[in-house]
Formats: structure tokens, C-alpha cells, sequence
């Protein structure tokens, strides 16, 4: 038996964790890691079965080819040589990829999607961000100038924390990096804070609160309207960044009185107004909306007035406030001005965001013949059938492609329309290094854990998968060397370094600098390149102060983790990016939206709306077959309000109907939710499958009754939250 050390990859929260292996390198013990100086020995259900997970059995070991409808294994290399086939029979701008929301969570996905995307030379280009987060990053690009300078609340020092459309309690945070969040919100109580949530459910989260405030669902934008217009007509205002815009925010936010929002949200006026009064009161606060914010009709607009408020109440930037993190392999990030629809989807002309379209018009892309129509689909770690909207739409338009290659460990619902699928290695079998989320950490923090156990002769990283794909997309074929891609990505990587003014290796010599780099694999010199010219890097960070600087081997000497300090405030220092340098309260795409809020105002919604909802031993579908975690309280039921259930005759199981489809749902009557509001979790529905676990309680797919034709304009997001829905008896 032996111990390692890794950070466990299931979730945002990013904890160490303590893994006890046989001498058959199979995990069969999980505990939290107590020498983690971020997540100090937390553990949650999910990382505890990480053992379970890495040896699942339905994992596939080796590739599979589909010919006439029969899948068979094949070697590797035969696995490339009929991408290559495939790939190359379809011009480039009929070419998609589509990136699953485990992406942000590997290290391939960091370093080896975007060199994919590039060498597909097609802007068909979707993720599970547009079922997500997609509105916030827009919302931060128009107003700080990058759409991953992102905010976080700084939970371990606020007084005061407003809460919206996030169950930290069940998803252990977003956007949001806190390794044992609930004990962060404990902590804030413990210390005198005040924590208050917003939700159309009485959830955990909400039940730990001091104040749980019920909402309709869909409509957080207006009961942040009601609080801007408080704090400007009251004059509790204490802007303490530079800013730009502010009269035109106080023009925009006219006639959204907190009276004329309350019908809107459902939330009494008086409370609007005592929230607002609050905020501005309290010496520390800090306003924070996620997942039910965000996957909704305005959802950009919910996350901009987030931020307003952060600024207004002179939070922004400030411990106890909303802050920005410093990540260690942070890069230099150019003055420019922030825009969304260089380029519009071909079929509903909807705009581009950070690169990608929405993923609720793949099917429409798929299906709707013409130039540019998308004939060659390549999917990484992505389950779109259970994840997007009118996913029962997109099973039928996946059928109807030429070619599909799907990078994924299981024969699933998505990846069984594929003609290649090539599994990645074992979670344990792969280094890790939080690239993405570390950015969005509460304190600043850094950690890398090698492979735990080595990859067997012949079996390809996830990263070289990837770069051997990139390779085949970019005509050089199947036989190509992936390591090709590495010393590229570092030659450029160092040769921007060295070319920008004021940077640690000005004037330097490229290949020197090359010489330097430490890493066993393409993935760790690349690491060692970001790190060491990072804020805290020994090329010439100033972090750390002098001679303290971070590479890779600093990190190797440090399994546990390094804790780099609590968030500083940044904005003095050029966090900021916008054209102006000024933090942007009223961005033009944002303000010509505003109307479209407004034409609500004063409008009393009726009728029942779908939400979805999270479980602690859940994440999406990734984790329905690990038998420890399913079953339970960890069941796809329809909860909804047991006076709605005698109201409408129901019992047991009802038909659920929306304008993209219908399901038969088993209810959970419970008065934790709201009345008019049923919720469904997603990721269910599982079909087609070889997960045995999975297939066993597969549940329904929420993504049934979601609409694919209803976004988020401004940001293209998938509206998944306060879907129109009716109820009959089954
Ligand atoms: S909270 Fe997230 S990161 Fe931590 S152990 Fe659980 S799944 Fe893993």
C-alpha cells in the first residue's frame, strides 16, 4: 500500500485529497488532504468515491470504432488513422466541436482545446459554457474588460453576504473556488456576518441562512434593479473604484422602483428596499449570483446588476467585498475593448461570445442544409443530449451527421453517435493542475499533483489526444508527433514573453529561456513556462517578494499545496482592462437590452415554471454510475409544492409538459419550494448507454422540456431556469 497526494478534479472546490493505493495501483481509500492549507482535510461524498470512479469498470480502456452500426475496439493508432478519414472528408467550416463542462476541470482541456479549435479553422465552436456561466463572463468582459476578470464574493472575511441562484450546500460553490464552502458560510455566521439567500426553493444553503427570500424564478434581475434604484434615489452610494457611466446607469435604472419590481419578482417591495439598505449599511458585503441567475431568459443583465450593486456599495475590490483573485499562471492581458458578435450563428444569426456560439443552436446547425451546414462533429468530454436544451432535438440531428469523434471515457448518450471514441486515462493516471479555476479561488492558492499512477506503455494522455487530433485537423495526420504542439505552444508562449514591454524576460533569449524548463511531460514544461512567468514566477514575479518565486518544482516540493495569501485588491495594480481603465456601469450592449426588462415591469407572472437543482452527489451526468452515489435522496424526482398537487389532482406521477416536450415525472411533494414552481434535477435520462449504474436509475432528461429556441440574447446562454411547464395527471 501507498499514499498520494492530488487535488480532486470533480468539482470547482478544488480540495487536496489523501489516496491510499494497493500494489495493484487501484485507490481504496480517499481522505481530505489535512495539509492543504486551502482545503484543510475537506472532503465531500463525491471526492470520497474518486476511487470508484477511476476503476469504474464501464470505463472504455481502448478505442472504438462504429461500422455498420456495430462498435468494435481498435489500436490507437487505427483509431487516428480514421479520424484522419473522417475529419479530412469535411471542409473546414462544417467542422463543430463541441467542449463538455470537464474541461475546465483537466489539464488537456486548458492546454490542448484552443490549438484544436484553431486547427479546425471553423467557428462552429460550442461548450457547456452557454448552458452556464456564459452570461457572467459577458457581463465581466463589458464592464472589466476580460471575460474571465471575474469577481468573487471574499467569503472568509464578509460581513455580509446576498446570495442569489446558488446551493453552495449541494454544488459546493461556482465560479467560486472555496474548498468546504458550507463551513465558509458557517464560519461568516459565527463571526457576526449575515447571510442572506435568494431562491425559488428553500434549499440547504437557504436553510443555513439568516434569511431565505423566495423568488420566482427567471427574474433576480428585477429584484437587483429594485436595489440599485434604492441605493441611487436614497443616496447610499459609496462608489470607491474609478467608473464609468454612472449617469447613464441612473437613466437606465429610472422607473425600476422597488413597487414596480415586486410584481415582477415576486418579492415585496419593502424587502427589496430593506436589502438595499443593508447592503449599503454594512461595513463589508457582497453580492454573489450563479447557476439560477445566470441560465435564464436575462441572465447577462442579472450578472451585470450583480456587479453594479458590488460597486455602488463600494464592495468591489475591497477585503470583505467582491474581489478579484491573482492565479498564479495569470498571463498579461491587453487594454481593449470588450465585444460579443463578431461573427453570428448561421442559421438564427445568434452572436458570438468569447469565441463560441450557442449551444442551443447546435441542433439548428446540424440540421438546416447550406453552406457551412455542420457535417463533421468532434466532442471532448461533453454529454450535449443530457446537458442542452431540447436535447431529445439534438439525439436526432447527432444521428444525421457524417463523422463524429468523441473524446470521452463512456459509450453514452452523446458519444454513441460517434464513429471514433477515444477514451482519456484514468483520473488518477493524469496530472492536475486547476488552470481556470484557481482563478476564481477565494484566497490565492496553488497546486499541481502528478499522475499518481503511470499511464502503461502506449496509452495516450488526454493531452496527446488531443494534440494528435490537432495535429490530424491541421493536415499533418495521424502519425504526426503530438510533442510537435508542445514545443510550439512554449516557443510562443516564450517569444510573447520576451517581446512584451515591461515583462520579467524582456529582451531575452527564447531558447535560453527553453533550456530552463523543467517537466517530465509537454503538459508540465508548459506549466513550468506559466508559472515561472506568472505574478508569483521566479523569472521575475513580485508576488512573493524576491528570490520566492514558483515553477514547477517548487510545486513538486510542495504536494499539499501552496496558500499564496488572501485576495488583494487588484484594480490599483491595472486588473482592469477596458478601454477606459474604468470599471463600465453602463455598457451600450447592456443598456440596449434594459427595455426588454422593462417591457415586464409590473407584470405578475402566472403559471407553473420549471427549475432545475443540484445534490451534493451529483455533478451533472458525470457521476450517476457510482452506485455509492445514486439512490437516496439522490434521485431525479419532480419536487413540487404539495398544495399544487392536491390543486391539481396529481398523485405519484404526473405528466409534465413544456413547449419542446413532455415527460412522465415521479413527484416529491415538499414545501421547500415555492408555489407555481416545480424543479427538476438534469443530467438524467440515461440511455443508450454501457453505464450499467447509470442505466439502472437513469431517471428523465430535464433537458426534454427545456426550450432551444428561447436564449439569453446578450450572451446566447441556454434559458434552463423558469420554463413554462403544465401538469396533468400521469
Ligand atoms: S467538494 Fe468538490 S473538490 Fe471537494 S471533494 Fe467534493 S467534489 Fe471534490
Amino acid at each position: 500500500m501507498r499514499t498520494a497526494h492530488r487535488t480532486c478534479p470533480l468539482c470547482e472546490a478544488v480540495c487536496g485529497l489523501t489516496l491510499t493505493l494497493d500494489d495493484g495501483d487501484n485507490v481504496i481509500g480517499v481522505r481530505g488532504d489535512a495539509d492543504d492549507p486551502f482545503s484543510k482535510g475537506f472532503v465531500c461524498p463525491k471526492g470520497a468515491s474518486l476511487g470508484r470512479l477511476d476503476q469504474d469498470g464501464d470505463r472504455l480502456s481502448t478505442p472504438l470504432i462504429r461500422e455498420g452500426g456495430e462498435w468494435r475496439e481498435a489500436s490507437w493508432q487505427e483509431a487516428f488513422e480514421a479520424v484522419e478519414r473522417g475529419l479530412s472528408a469535411v471542409p473546414a467550416p462544417s467542422r463543430a466541436i463541441y467542449l463538455g463542462n470537464p474541461n475546465a476541470h483537466t489539464m488537456a482541456g486548458a492546454l490542448y482545446a484552443a490549438p484544436l479549435i484553431r486547427a479546425l479553422g471553423t467557428r462552429q465552436v460550442y461548450s457547456a459554457s452557454t448552458a452556464d456561466q456564459m452570461p457572467k463572463q459577458v457581463s465581466a468582459g463589458l464592464m472589466f474588460g476580460h471575460s474571465l476578470t471575474i469577481p468573487v464574493p471574499d467569503l472568509d472575511r464578509t460581513d455580509y453576504l446576498l446570495m442569489l441562484g446558488a446551493n453552495p450546500l449541494e454544488s459546493n460553490g461556482s465560479l467560486c473556488t472555496a474548498p468546504d464552502f458550507p463551513g465558509r458560510l458557517k464560519a461568516l455566521r459565527r463571526r457576526g456576518g449575515r447571510l442572506v439567500v435568494v431562491d425559488p426553493r428553500r434549499t440547504r444553503t437557504a436553510a443555513l441562512a439568516d434569511e431565505h427570500v423566495f423568488i420566482r424564478p427567471g427574474t433576480d434581475a428585477y429584484l437587483l434593479m429594485g436595489v440599485v434604484h434604492t441605493l441611487l434615489t436614497e443616496k447610499l452610494t459609496d462608489v470607491r473604484v474609478p467608473v464609468g457611466g454612472l449617469a447613464e446607469l441612473e437613466e437606465a435604472v429610472s422607473g425600476f422602483t422597488p413597487e414596480a419590481c415586486a410584481d415582477a419578482c415576486g418579492v415585496p417591495a419593502e424587502l427589496i428596499t430593506r436589502l438595499a439598505r443593508e447592503l449599503a449599511a454594512a461595513p463589508t458585503a457582497a453580492v454573489y449570483g450563479r447557476i439560477g441567475t445566470c441560465t435564464v431568459e436575462f441572465g447577462t443583465l442579472a450578472q451585470w446588476l450583480v456587479d453594479v450593486v458590488n460597486v455602488l456599495t463600494g464592495n468591489l475590490d475591497r477585503p470583505g467585498g467582491a474581489m478579484f483573485p491573482r492565479p498564479a499562471t495569470e498571463g498579461p492581458r491587453r487594454r481593449r475593448p470588450y465585444a460579443t458578435g463578431r461573427w453570428h450563428s448561421r442559421v438564427r444569426g445568434l452572436p458570438e461570445a468569447n469565441g463560441e456560439l450557442p449551444v442551443a443552436t447546435l441542433a439548428d446547425e446540424i440540421e438546416t442544409p447550406g453552406e457551412g451546414r455542420i457535417r463533421a462533429l468532434i466532442t471532448v468530454a461533453g454529454n450535449p443530449v443530457l446537458s442542452a436544451p431540447n436535447g431529445a432535438r439534438l439525439d436526432r440531428a447527432l444521428a444525421g451527421l457524417d463523422f463524429m469523434v468523441s473524446v470521452d471515457p463512456y459509450l453514452n448518450e452523446t458519444t454513441r453517435h460517434a464513429d471514433v471514441i477515444l477514451p482519456p486515462p484514468r483520473v488518477t493516471q493524469a496530472g492536475h493542475y486547476d488552470f481556470a479555476l484557481l482563478g476564481f479561488a477565494v484566497r490565492d492558492y496553488v497546486r499541481y499533483s502528478p499522475p499518481v499512477v503511470p499511464l502503461p506503455e502506449g496509452r495516450p494522455s488526454e493531452g496527446e489526444i488531443l494534440a494528435r487530433l490537432t495535429m490530424i485537423a491541421s493536415g499533418q495526420g495521424a502519425s504526426a508527433d503530438p510533442a510537435l504542439l508542445d514545443e510550439l505552444a512554449l516557443d510562443q508562449t516564450l517569444r510573447r514573453a520576451v517581446e512584451t514591454p515591461g515583462s520579467p524576460v524582456e529582451g531575452q533569449d527564447p531558447a535560453g529561456l527553453r533550456a530552463l524548463l523543467t517537466g517530465s511531460n509537454g503538459a508540465e514544461l508548459r506549466l513550468d513556462a506559466m508559472l515561472r512567468l506568472g505574478p508569483y514566477g521566479d523569472w521575475g514575479g513580485r508576488a512573493l517578494g524576491e528570490g520566492n518565486g514558483l515553477s514547477l518544482t517548487t510545486l513538486l516540493e510542495n504536494p499539499h499545496g501552496i496558500d499564496l495569501g488572501p485576495l488583494r485588491p487588484r484594480i490599483p495594480e491595472g486588473v482592469l482592462t477596458t478601454a477606459s481603465g474604468a470599471v463600465e456601469l453602463a455598457p451600450e450592449a447592456i443598456l440596449a437590452d434594459v427595455p426588454r426588462l422593462r417591457e415586464g415591469l409590473g407584470r405578475r407572472a402566472s403559471g407553473f415554471v420549471l427549475i432545475g437543482r443540484r445534490h451534493l452527489r451529483s455533478n451533472n451526468s458525470w457521476m450517476h454510475n457510482v452506485a455509492p452515489l445514486v439512490g437516496g435522496s439522490n434521485r431525479c424526482t419532480l419536487q413540487i409544492h404539495p398544495q399544487d398537487v392536491e390543486e391539481l389532482g396529481l398523485a405519484g406521477h404526473a405528466v409534465i409538459r413544456s413547449a419542446a416536450g413532455e415527460l412522465v415525472v415521479q413527484l416529491e411533494p415538499t414545501d421547500t419550494i415555492m408555489r407555481g414552481v416545480v424543479s427538476l434535477p438534469h443530467g438524467w435520462g440515461h440511455a443508450g448507454t454501457s453505464q450499467l449504474v447509470a442505466a439502472k436509475n437513469a431517471g428523465v432528461s430535464a433537458n426534454i422540456l427545456t426550450d432551444e429556441s428561447i436564449v439569453d440574447p446578450l450572451s446566447g446562454n441556454a434559458v434552463l431556469n423558469g420554463v413554462p411547464v403544465t401538469l396533468v395527471p400521469a
